[in-house]
């Protein structure tokens, strides 16, 4: 088997004295979309954090492409192809659109490469060209989120990391959200790690996923081995 793109071994992180992730270990292989589900305070936003060099594990490593990136900060691994959209999809409320798109791609120097990226973007959000003169912050919370994971698209990741992308967002809108992502999938050759409480979605999107609970990971398997598990249905899936 390749390397795969990411692999995170035994990853501890603590606030204070208080331990959030304990021992955790996944993976994301190229072109792979893997979702990271679990209950409020389960974990899954600290093991994103400590990914993204945003807090520093108690110990563990990760590896980005076969090299340890352990504490590497988030800036330079932007740089590296990584991006990662936080939740809540902050975007630039006095900016267009347009204008928060520019501002993704700012690693991105080439201006006819930007132009295409653009283009790309726009095919996979129509909405967004419609609304490509609106100020982000009169946009609704899942047209924001999409926006979100346009500029993120813009710096050209080979990486992406999602925490939450339901979250806060009506259900027809997390399906749009989630039928772009799928969409993204398809088009792109690009990984994906996205953190959800709203598994049933992340099931229909990733191939396969990881379970934490406490701080732990206590399943992984193919979306459709979790999906016929009897704690997966009973505990997150209300069946
Ligand atoms: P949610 O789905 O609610 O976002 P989560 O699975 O992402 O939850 P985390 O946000 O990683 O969970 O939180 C794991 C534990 O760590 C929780 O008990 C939380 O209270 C604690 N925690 C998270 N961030 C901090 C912090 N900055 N300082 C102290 N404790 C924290």
């Amino acid at each position: 088997m390749s390397e795969p793109i990411l692999r995170v071994e035994d990853l501890e992180v603590a606030y204070g004295g208080v331990r959030a992730v304990g021992k955790a270990s996944l993976q994301v292989g190229r072109a792979e979309v893997v979702a990271l589900l679990g209950a409020n305070g389960a974990g899954k936003s600290s093991t994103l954090r400590a990914v993204v060099g945003a807090v520093r594990p108690r110990s563990g490593r990760v590896y980005y492409d076969g090299q340890d990136i352990t504490g590497t900060p988030p800036h330079r691994l932007v740089a590296r192809g990584m991006a990662l959209i936080p939740e809540g999809a902050r975007v630039f409320a006095r900016q267009t659109v347009e204008g928060n798109l520019r501002l993704g791609a700012y690693t991105v120097r080439d201006p006819a490469a930007h132009a295409q990226r653009l283009e790309q973007v726009y095919a996979i959000f129509p909405r967004l060209r419609e609304r490509r003169q609106q100020l982000a912050g009169t946009m609704s919370g899942g047209e924001r989120q999409m926006l979100a994971i346009a500029r993120a698209l813009l710096s050209g990741p080979r990486l992406l990391l999602i925490d939450e992308p339901s979250l806060g967002l009506a259900p027809k809108l997390v399906e749009e959200v989630f039928d772009a992502l799928a969409e993204l999938h398809r088009g792109q050759a690009l990984s994906v790690l996205l953190v959800e409480q709203n598994t049933a979605m992340a099931l229909d999107v990733a191939q396969r996923a990881y379970v934490m609970q406490s701080g732990s990971i206590v399943l992984h398997g193919s979306a459709d081995e979790l999906r016929a598990n009897d704690e997966v249905r009973r505990a997150y899936l209300g069946m």
